[in-house]
């Protein structure tokens, strides 16, 4: 009789626990995975693969106000249609939940659709009743969106619901101005909804390049979105015509159809019964973990959002990968968490990779800063008042490239090209001896005064 039901029991089928389950479950390991909602997790049925398609569906609003100057007879007055784009976008998510879920059918991983909880370092319980027993424990059940306490908070939504909307809302506003806050903005202004946008502090994208997220502030002002700095949210109140005023410290109040928060993700840890395991938190509770995933607990491991390092999809499936690799495979796999590159799917999009032009000042001193401020050929010909900015850090004294940051049209694109030769530490000379290629935006990178 084996000691254990598994060797490994993974709780969260979302992208990293999936990877986890079926590099471990190739590798020969005897591997279920829990899902107590469905297969694909944050990533795919709530976060970057529906929102992606939401954002190109967005920027046909743009599109088709400039097709007239190349000549395209378009009626001044386009229709939109939320409720298609809604459910095209269910579909194509379906269609990658059944993708996800056959991988791990067919890797030999047994999915369990239930919620799990710990019940001690070899154990956990099941919704069903049950209880099941494994060699290895791992968490990746991910986060959930943050809610500010304050009265009236339950008239909000979230970025959950937000896929889900029976209209798009004549007025909206959204609390926080990081990630989700901007992609959301962007989208709901292109179907045309006015969008106020209010932080607590000064600073929208906090961690991005200052010059890079100040021309997204600039373009976004420019379009027409409202935004309020240093507003402390006071509270939501339902009107009589069913529309919602929102108290702001500092700030008039406002009143809108639709409030979204979008101020942050917690740690999925609440009810998981971590403790029964000693299971180690951190003050956001956040399971903590060494450079190898292992929690304070010998036999349970985590991954992705629920341990906080860096919220990113691909980092949580290099993080599965590594796990996985070093139980059941090779071993010896680490994530490298330097030179992350990363987006913000506004309107325009910015990317970056590397360190902002402020941090490669504190930590190097000596810094030399290239950048092209352009307006793309295609805004030149529609009319459209929108400037590119790339951005490129040097080290001041070894020549080699630090950081690139860029805002304007296929920006994650080309980053993530571009990033390839941040991380393979290349030079300012090294960029300009590769020939442009022309015409592009991305050949700015190589031509860089
Ligand atoms: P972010 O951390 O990007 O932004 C949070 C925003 O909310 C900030 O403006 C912050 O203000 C504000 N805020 C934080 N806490 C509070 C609070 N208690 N009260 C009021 N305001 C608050 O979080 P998001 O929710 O936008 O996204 C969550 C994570 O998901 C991101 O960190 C990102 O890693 C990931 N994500 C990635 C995407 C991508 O790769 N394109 C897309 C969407 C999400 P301030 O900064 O001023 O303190």
């Amino acid at each position: 009789m084996p000691e254990y039901d598994y060797d490994l029991f993974v709780i969260g089928a979302g992208s990293g626990g999936t990877r986890a389950a079926r590099v471990a479950a190739a590798h020969g390991a005897k591997v279920a995975v829990a899902e107590e909602y469905r297969v694909g997790g944050t990533c795919v049925i709530r976060g970057c693969v529906p929102k992606k398609l939401l954002v190109y569906g967005a920027h046909f609003a743009e599109d088709l106000k400039d097709a007239g100057r190349f000549g395209w007879n378009v009626p001044a007055q386009c229709d939109f249609d939320w409720k298609t784009l809604r459910d095209n976008v269910f579909e194509e998510v379906d269609r990658i939940n059944k993708a996800y879920t056959q991988t791990l059918e067919t890797a030999g991983a047994e999915i369990v659709h239930a919620r799990a909880e710990v019940t001690g370092p070899n154990s956990v319980r099941l919704s069903t009743g049950e209880t099941k027993t494994a060699k290895t424990i791992l968490i990746a059940v991910g986060a959930h969106p943050a809610i500010p306490a304050c009265p009236g908070h339950e008239h909000g939504i979230t970025s959950n619901e937000a896929f889900h909307l029976d209209a798009i809302p004549k007025r909206i506003l959204i609390a926080g101005a990081g990630y989700i806050a901007n992609e959301f903005a962007g989208i709901f202004h292109q179907f045309g909804a006015h969008v106020t946008l209010i932080n607590r502090t000064k600073d929208i994208l906090r961690g991005y390049d200052l010059s890079i997220r100040d021309r997204l502030l600039q373009i976004s002002l420019m379009k027409g979105l409202d935004f309020k700095f240093d507003a402390g949210f006071e509270g939501i109140e339902k009107t009589d015509d069913g529309c919602f005023t929102v108290s702001l410290a500092g700030h008039d109040p406002v009143t809108v159809d639709l409030v979204m928060f979008a101020t942050g993700r917690i740690p999925n840890t609440k009810g998981l019964g971590l403790d029964s395991a000693g299971v180690t938190l951190d003050d956001a509770g956040a399971i903590v973990v060494d450079a190898d995933n292992r929690s304070s607990c010998d036999s349970i491991y985590a991954i992705g959002d629920v341990t906080n390092r860096v919220q990113l999809t691909p980092i949580a499936i290099r993080e599965g990968q590594a796990f996985a690799e070093n139980l059941y495979g090779a071993g010896n796999v680490r994530v490298d968490y330097e030179n992350i590159p990363s987006a913000v799917f506004s309107h325009p999009p910015l990317a970056g990779v590397g360190m902002t032009e402020a941090q490669a000042r504190q930590k190097l001193g000596s810094v030399k800063v290239y950048s092209s401020d352009f307006r793309p050929m295609k805004n030149v010909l529609a009319n459209r008042d929108e400037r590119a900015l790339y951005k490129m850090v040097c080290d001041g004294e070894t020549d080699r490239v630090v950081g690139i940051h860029m805002i304007g049209p296929d920006v994650p694109e080309i980053i993530q090209a571009a990033a390839v030769a941040v991380k393979a530490g290349l030079t300012k000379k090294q960029f300009d001896e590769t020939v442009a290629l022309h015409p592009t935006m991305a050949e700015e990178l190589v031509l860089l005064k």
